[in-house]
This record gives structure tokens, C-alpha cells and sequence, in this order.
């Protein structure tokens, strides 16, 4: 929004005005997190990384409308959780949606060959993996490296998931909306979780 002030034409005799606008227009881009000025949608979007979902496109939205969170699989982890609580709680968002999507990597195989395949990576010494480099004490405790990977069974139960685990954290406030969809590659379109019409309209009612 802010990026493109040329959509409006300079009038004539008052070409300054077209000029002042401009500036201004620059000056609130460059400066939104010092003038407190939230994103154009106040919305924060939690995505999976996967090259093929166009988050922008799907959601309506461009440049200047949202922060956009992706990780492997579009979790809910630790650093989304970071994140939200800033957006939210300081960044004025009042919306988030979380895209997870078919064909996901996070179902491609199962729990023991990633654990196996980090394993043989880090030297057969995933006790004492950091998983924040710069933050050392913060480890696994009680929990596993499959439990950390987060591997996906079924996506619009993972989709479902991540949504209750975001509306029930208490770093975000219940007046903050938060949905869920599963984008479809083989569509490439968004569904509510649960809703799979492809599957349902090809076999008998
Ligand atoms: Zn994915």
C-alpha cells in the first residue's frame, strides 16, 4: 500500500500535494515500528515453508499486509509462539491463520528415519543438541527429537490442531481470531480443515 503512492496522478497547480504524499507515505512505511503502525491487515499468517503454497495469493493480501511465519510443516513451535505473543500483544494484530497443506513433507516419512537420519548427522549425540544456539538452556527435558520434528499424520487434524494450540496459549489474547486452512496443492485452493469435497464427490453419497 504504502509502497505504490504513484496511483494517485498529481493535480495541476497543486502537484506539491502529490509530493507531500509521497514523502509522508515513505516516511510511515519506513518508520512503522517506530510510529506503532500495524500491518495493512493487522494479521499475522503461520505457514509451512513448502515452495508451493503462494500465501499472498491465497489470502488476498500483498506486501505491507501481514507478518508471515513459515516453518517445516507450519507449527505451532516454540519461535511461532515468540512471535505471535510480539505481533499481538505489541504489533497491534488482531488476527492470525495458520495455512498447512496437502502433499506436506511433515508426512513423507516416518518418525524413526528423521530421527535416525539426525542422528547419524549430529554424530549419534542428540542428547546435547541445542535447539537454540543462542539460548543453551532451553533443551528438550522430557521430550524427544520426534516429538520436537513434529512429524504429520493427517493434515486437516494438524491444521486443527495448530489453531487450539494458538487460541489456547496464554501469550494470546482471546480477542485475537485465529483460523485455519489447508491449501491445496493439487487445487490450489484454500479448504476449512476437515472439508475435503474431492474426496467426498468421488465416491457414492
Ligand atoms: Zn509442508
Amino acid at each position: 500500500m504504502a509502497q505504490s503512492p504513484e496511483q494517485s496522478e498529481p493535480e495541476a497547480g497543486n502537484v506539491f500535494e502529490w509530493v507531500e504524499t509521497r514523502i509522508e507515505d515513505r516516511d510511515d512505511w519506513a518508520r512503522r515500528r517506530r510510529k506503532d503502525i500495524p500491518t495493512d491487515k493487522q494479521l499475522m499468517v503461520i505457514a509451512c515453508m513448502d515452495e508451493r503454497i503462494p500465501v499472498e495469493e491465497a489470502l488476498g493480501i500483498s506486501l505491507g499486509d501481514a507478518h508471515v511465519f513459515r516453518n517445516a510443516g507450519g507449527k505451532v513451535t516454540d519461535d511461532v509462539i515468540r512471535s505471535a505473543a510480539l505481533s499481538v500483544n505489541f504489533f497491534d494484530t488482531t488476527e492470525i491463520i495458520v495455512i498447512n497443506h496437502t502433499d506436506c513433507g511433515m508426512m513423507s516419512a516416518p518418525d524413526d528415519a528423521v530421527v535416525t537420519g539426525l542422528d547419524s548427522v549430529a554424530g549419534g549425540s542428540l542428547d546435547n543438541i541445542d535447539l537454540n544456539p543462542a539460548l543453551p538452556s532451553l533443551n528438550i527435558g522430557d521430550a524427544s527429537i520426534a516429538d520436537w520434528i513434529w512429524m504429520t499424520d493427517d493434515i486437516d487434524e494438524a491444521c486443527e490442531t495448530q489453531v487450539d494450540l494458538l487460541r489456547n496459549h496464554p501469550f494470546i489474547p482471546d480477542d485475537v481470531t485465529v483460523h485455519g486452512y489447508v491449501y491445496e496443492v493439487e487445487s490450489d485452493e484454500l479448504r476449512r480443515p476437515g472439508e475435503r469435497i474431492a474426496e467426498e464427490i468421488n465416491t457414492r453419497a
